[in-house]
C-alpha cells in the first residue's frame, strides 16, 4: 500500500520531498519552462501549510558527479520562492553534509529548504547506501514527488526510503499512478491506444504489454514505416529500422491471435527531404516513390484515428503522429490532440504519456483539456509495459 502526504500527520516534521525541478534553463540561467516547479506546488503546499518543513532534493542536468554552477538549483529556490506568499526558502549549497544541516536547522515550521543539485554527488546515480543514509538524516518523513525519476533506481529515489519509517508518495506522484495505473487495470472499455514517435526499438515492450489489455492499438509516427516494409510495401526514404522487420511481423502475428486491432496508416504525408521547406504531398502507404519520406499521416488516417479515439472509453497516447516540430508535418498529431480533447468532453478518460507526446499537447495549448498529461517520458512508458518502477515500489509498505 502507498500512502500520500495528505495522510500523514506532517505538523512539525522535516519531510524529505524528492521533486523533479529539472527544469529547462537557457543560456543567462533563466527558467524556461516553470511546469514543473508549479507541479510540485501542491505537494509543498500540503506540507508547510499543515506546519511541517519542506525539504526539497532534486537533479537538474547532468553535472556527471562534479559541482557545476551552470546545474546549480539556486535560480529554482529564488523561483520557487517568488512563487510562495507565505514562509522562507533557505536554500543550502551541498545536499549532504554539514552546510545541509545546518540550513536544514535554521528552518522552521512552514519554511521550504531546496538542497543543492543531488548530481554533483555521483552517488546519486550510483544509489550509494552512504549517501542516502546522509540524505535522509536530514528528514523524519520522506516523501516522493518526482515520478519523472521513479523509473531509475538512484539513492534519492530508491536507497533512501529503507531510512525512514514513514514514506509516501506526493500528490503529483499519487495522480500518475492514479491515472496510468487505472488506465490499465481497470479501463473503461473500449480501451485504445495510440503509439507514435520515431522508432519501434523504444516502444517494443510497451506495444508488446498493451497486446495484453488494449481493444486497438492506432499506429502513426515514423515507426510505421518499419510495419509497412515488413508487410512487403515499397517505403522510399522513410525511417526504417531494418533490424526490426521480423518484430514488426511478430506483433502483427500477435495482435490477430489476441484479437487486438492494429489499426495502420493508410495515407501518409511524404516530402522529398527531412525539411519543412522541402516539396511535399499526401500518398497512398502502396505508392511512396523513391526518394521520398513519409513524415506524418495523411489526411484519411487522421479522421480514421479521430474517429476511434472519440468512439473509446479510454485512450492510452504515446509519441506524435509525424515530425510535428515542422509546421507542414504536424497536421496528423494536431488531429489527433484535438480527437483527445473532444473525447474528453464526452467522458472518454485521456491519458498523454509525456515525452514528444506531452511537448505536442504543450504546442497547441491543450495540456489541461485531457485527463492527464504524464510528466515522466521513460517513467510513464515502462509504468504501461507493467514493469516495477524503484522509485514506486520504495514506497509500498
Ligand atoms: P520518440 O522519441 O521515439 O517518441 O520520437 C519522437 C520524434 O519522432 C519526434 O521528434 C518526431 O519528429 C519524430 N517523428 C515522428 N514521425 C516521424 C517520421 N515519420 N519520420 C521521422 N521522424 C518522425
Amino acid at each position: 500500500m502507498i500512502r500520500t502526504i495528505d495522510e500523514i500527520d506532517v505538523s512539525k516534521q522535516r519531510v524529505l520531498t524528492r521533486v523533479d525541478f529539472n527544469v529547462p534553463l537557457n543560456d543567462a540561467g533563466a527558467i524556461t519552462d516553470d511546469t514543473r516547479i508549479r507541479e510540485s506546488l501542491p505537494t509543498i503546499d500540503s506540507i508547510t501549510s499543515r506546519g511541517g518543513i519542506a525539504i526539497l532534493m532534486s537533479h537538474l542536468g547532468r553535472p556527471k558527479g562534479q559541482p557545476t554552477p551552470k546545474y546549480s538549483l539556486r535560480p529554482v529556490g529564488e523561483y520557487l520562492a517568488s512563487m510562495r506568499r507565505r514562509g522562507r526558502v533557505l536554500f543550502a549549497d551541498d545536499c549532504v553534509g554539514t552546510e545541509a544541516q545546518t540550513v536544514v536547522g535554521l528552518a522552521q515550521p512552514g519554511d521550504v529548504v531546496l538542497l543543492e543539485n543531488l548530481r554533483f554527488h555521483d552517488a546519486e546515480e550510483k544509489n550509494d547506501d552512504a549517501f542516502a543514509s546522509s540524505l535522509a538524516s536530514l528528514g523524519t518523513v520522506y516523501c516522493n514527488d518526482a515520478f519523472g525519476t521513479a523509473h531509475r533506481a538512484h539513492a534519492s529515489t530508491a536507497g533512501i526510503a529503507s531510512h525512514f519509517d514513514t514514506v509516501c508518495a506526493g500528490l503529483l506522484m499519487q495522480k500518475e499512478l492514479k491515472w496510468l495505473g487505472d488506465a490499465l487495470r481497470e479501463p473503461q472499455r473500449p480501451l485504445v491506444s495510440v503509439m507514435g514517435g520515431s522508432k519501434i526499438s523504444g516502444k517494443i515492450d510497451v506495444i508488446s504489454a498493451l497486446l495484453d489489455s488494449c481493444n486497438s492499438i492506432l499506429i502513426g509516427g515514423g515507426m510505421m514505416f518499419t510495419f509497412f516494409k515488413a508487410m512487403g510495401y515499397e517505403v522510399g526514404s522513410s525511417l526504417v529500422e531494418e533490424d526490426k522487420l521480423e518484430l514488426a511481423k511478430q506483433l502483427i502475428a500477435t495482435a490477430k491471435e489476441k484479437g487486438v486491432e492494429l489499426l495502420l496508416p493508410t495515407d501518409t504525408i511524404i516530402a522529398e527531404a527531412f525539411s519543412n521547406d522541402a516539396q511535399h504531398r499526401t500518398c497512398s502507404v502502396t505508392e511512396i516513390p523513391q526518394g521520398w519520406m513519409g513524415l506524418d499521416i495523411g489526411p484519411e488516417t487522421s479522421e480514421a484515428f479521430a474517429n476511434r479515439i472519440v468512439e473509446s472509453g479510454t485512450v492510452v497516447w504515446n509519441g506524435p503522429m509525424g515530425v510535428f516540430e515542422m509546421s507542414n508535418f504536424e497536421s496528423g498529431t494536431r488531429r489527433v490532440a484535438e480527437a483527445m480533447v473532444l473525447a474528453t468532453k464526452n467522458g472518454t478518460i485521456t491519458i498523454v504519456g509525456g515525452g514528444d507526446s506531452a511537448a505536442a499537447m504543450a504546442q497547441f495549448g491543450f495540456q489541461t483539456s485531457v485527463t492527464h498529461v504524464s510528466t515522466g517520458g521513460g517513467a510513464s512508458l515502462e509504468f504501461l509495459e507493467g514493469r516495477t518502477l524503484p522509485g514506486v515500489e520504495a514506497l509500498n509498505r
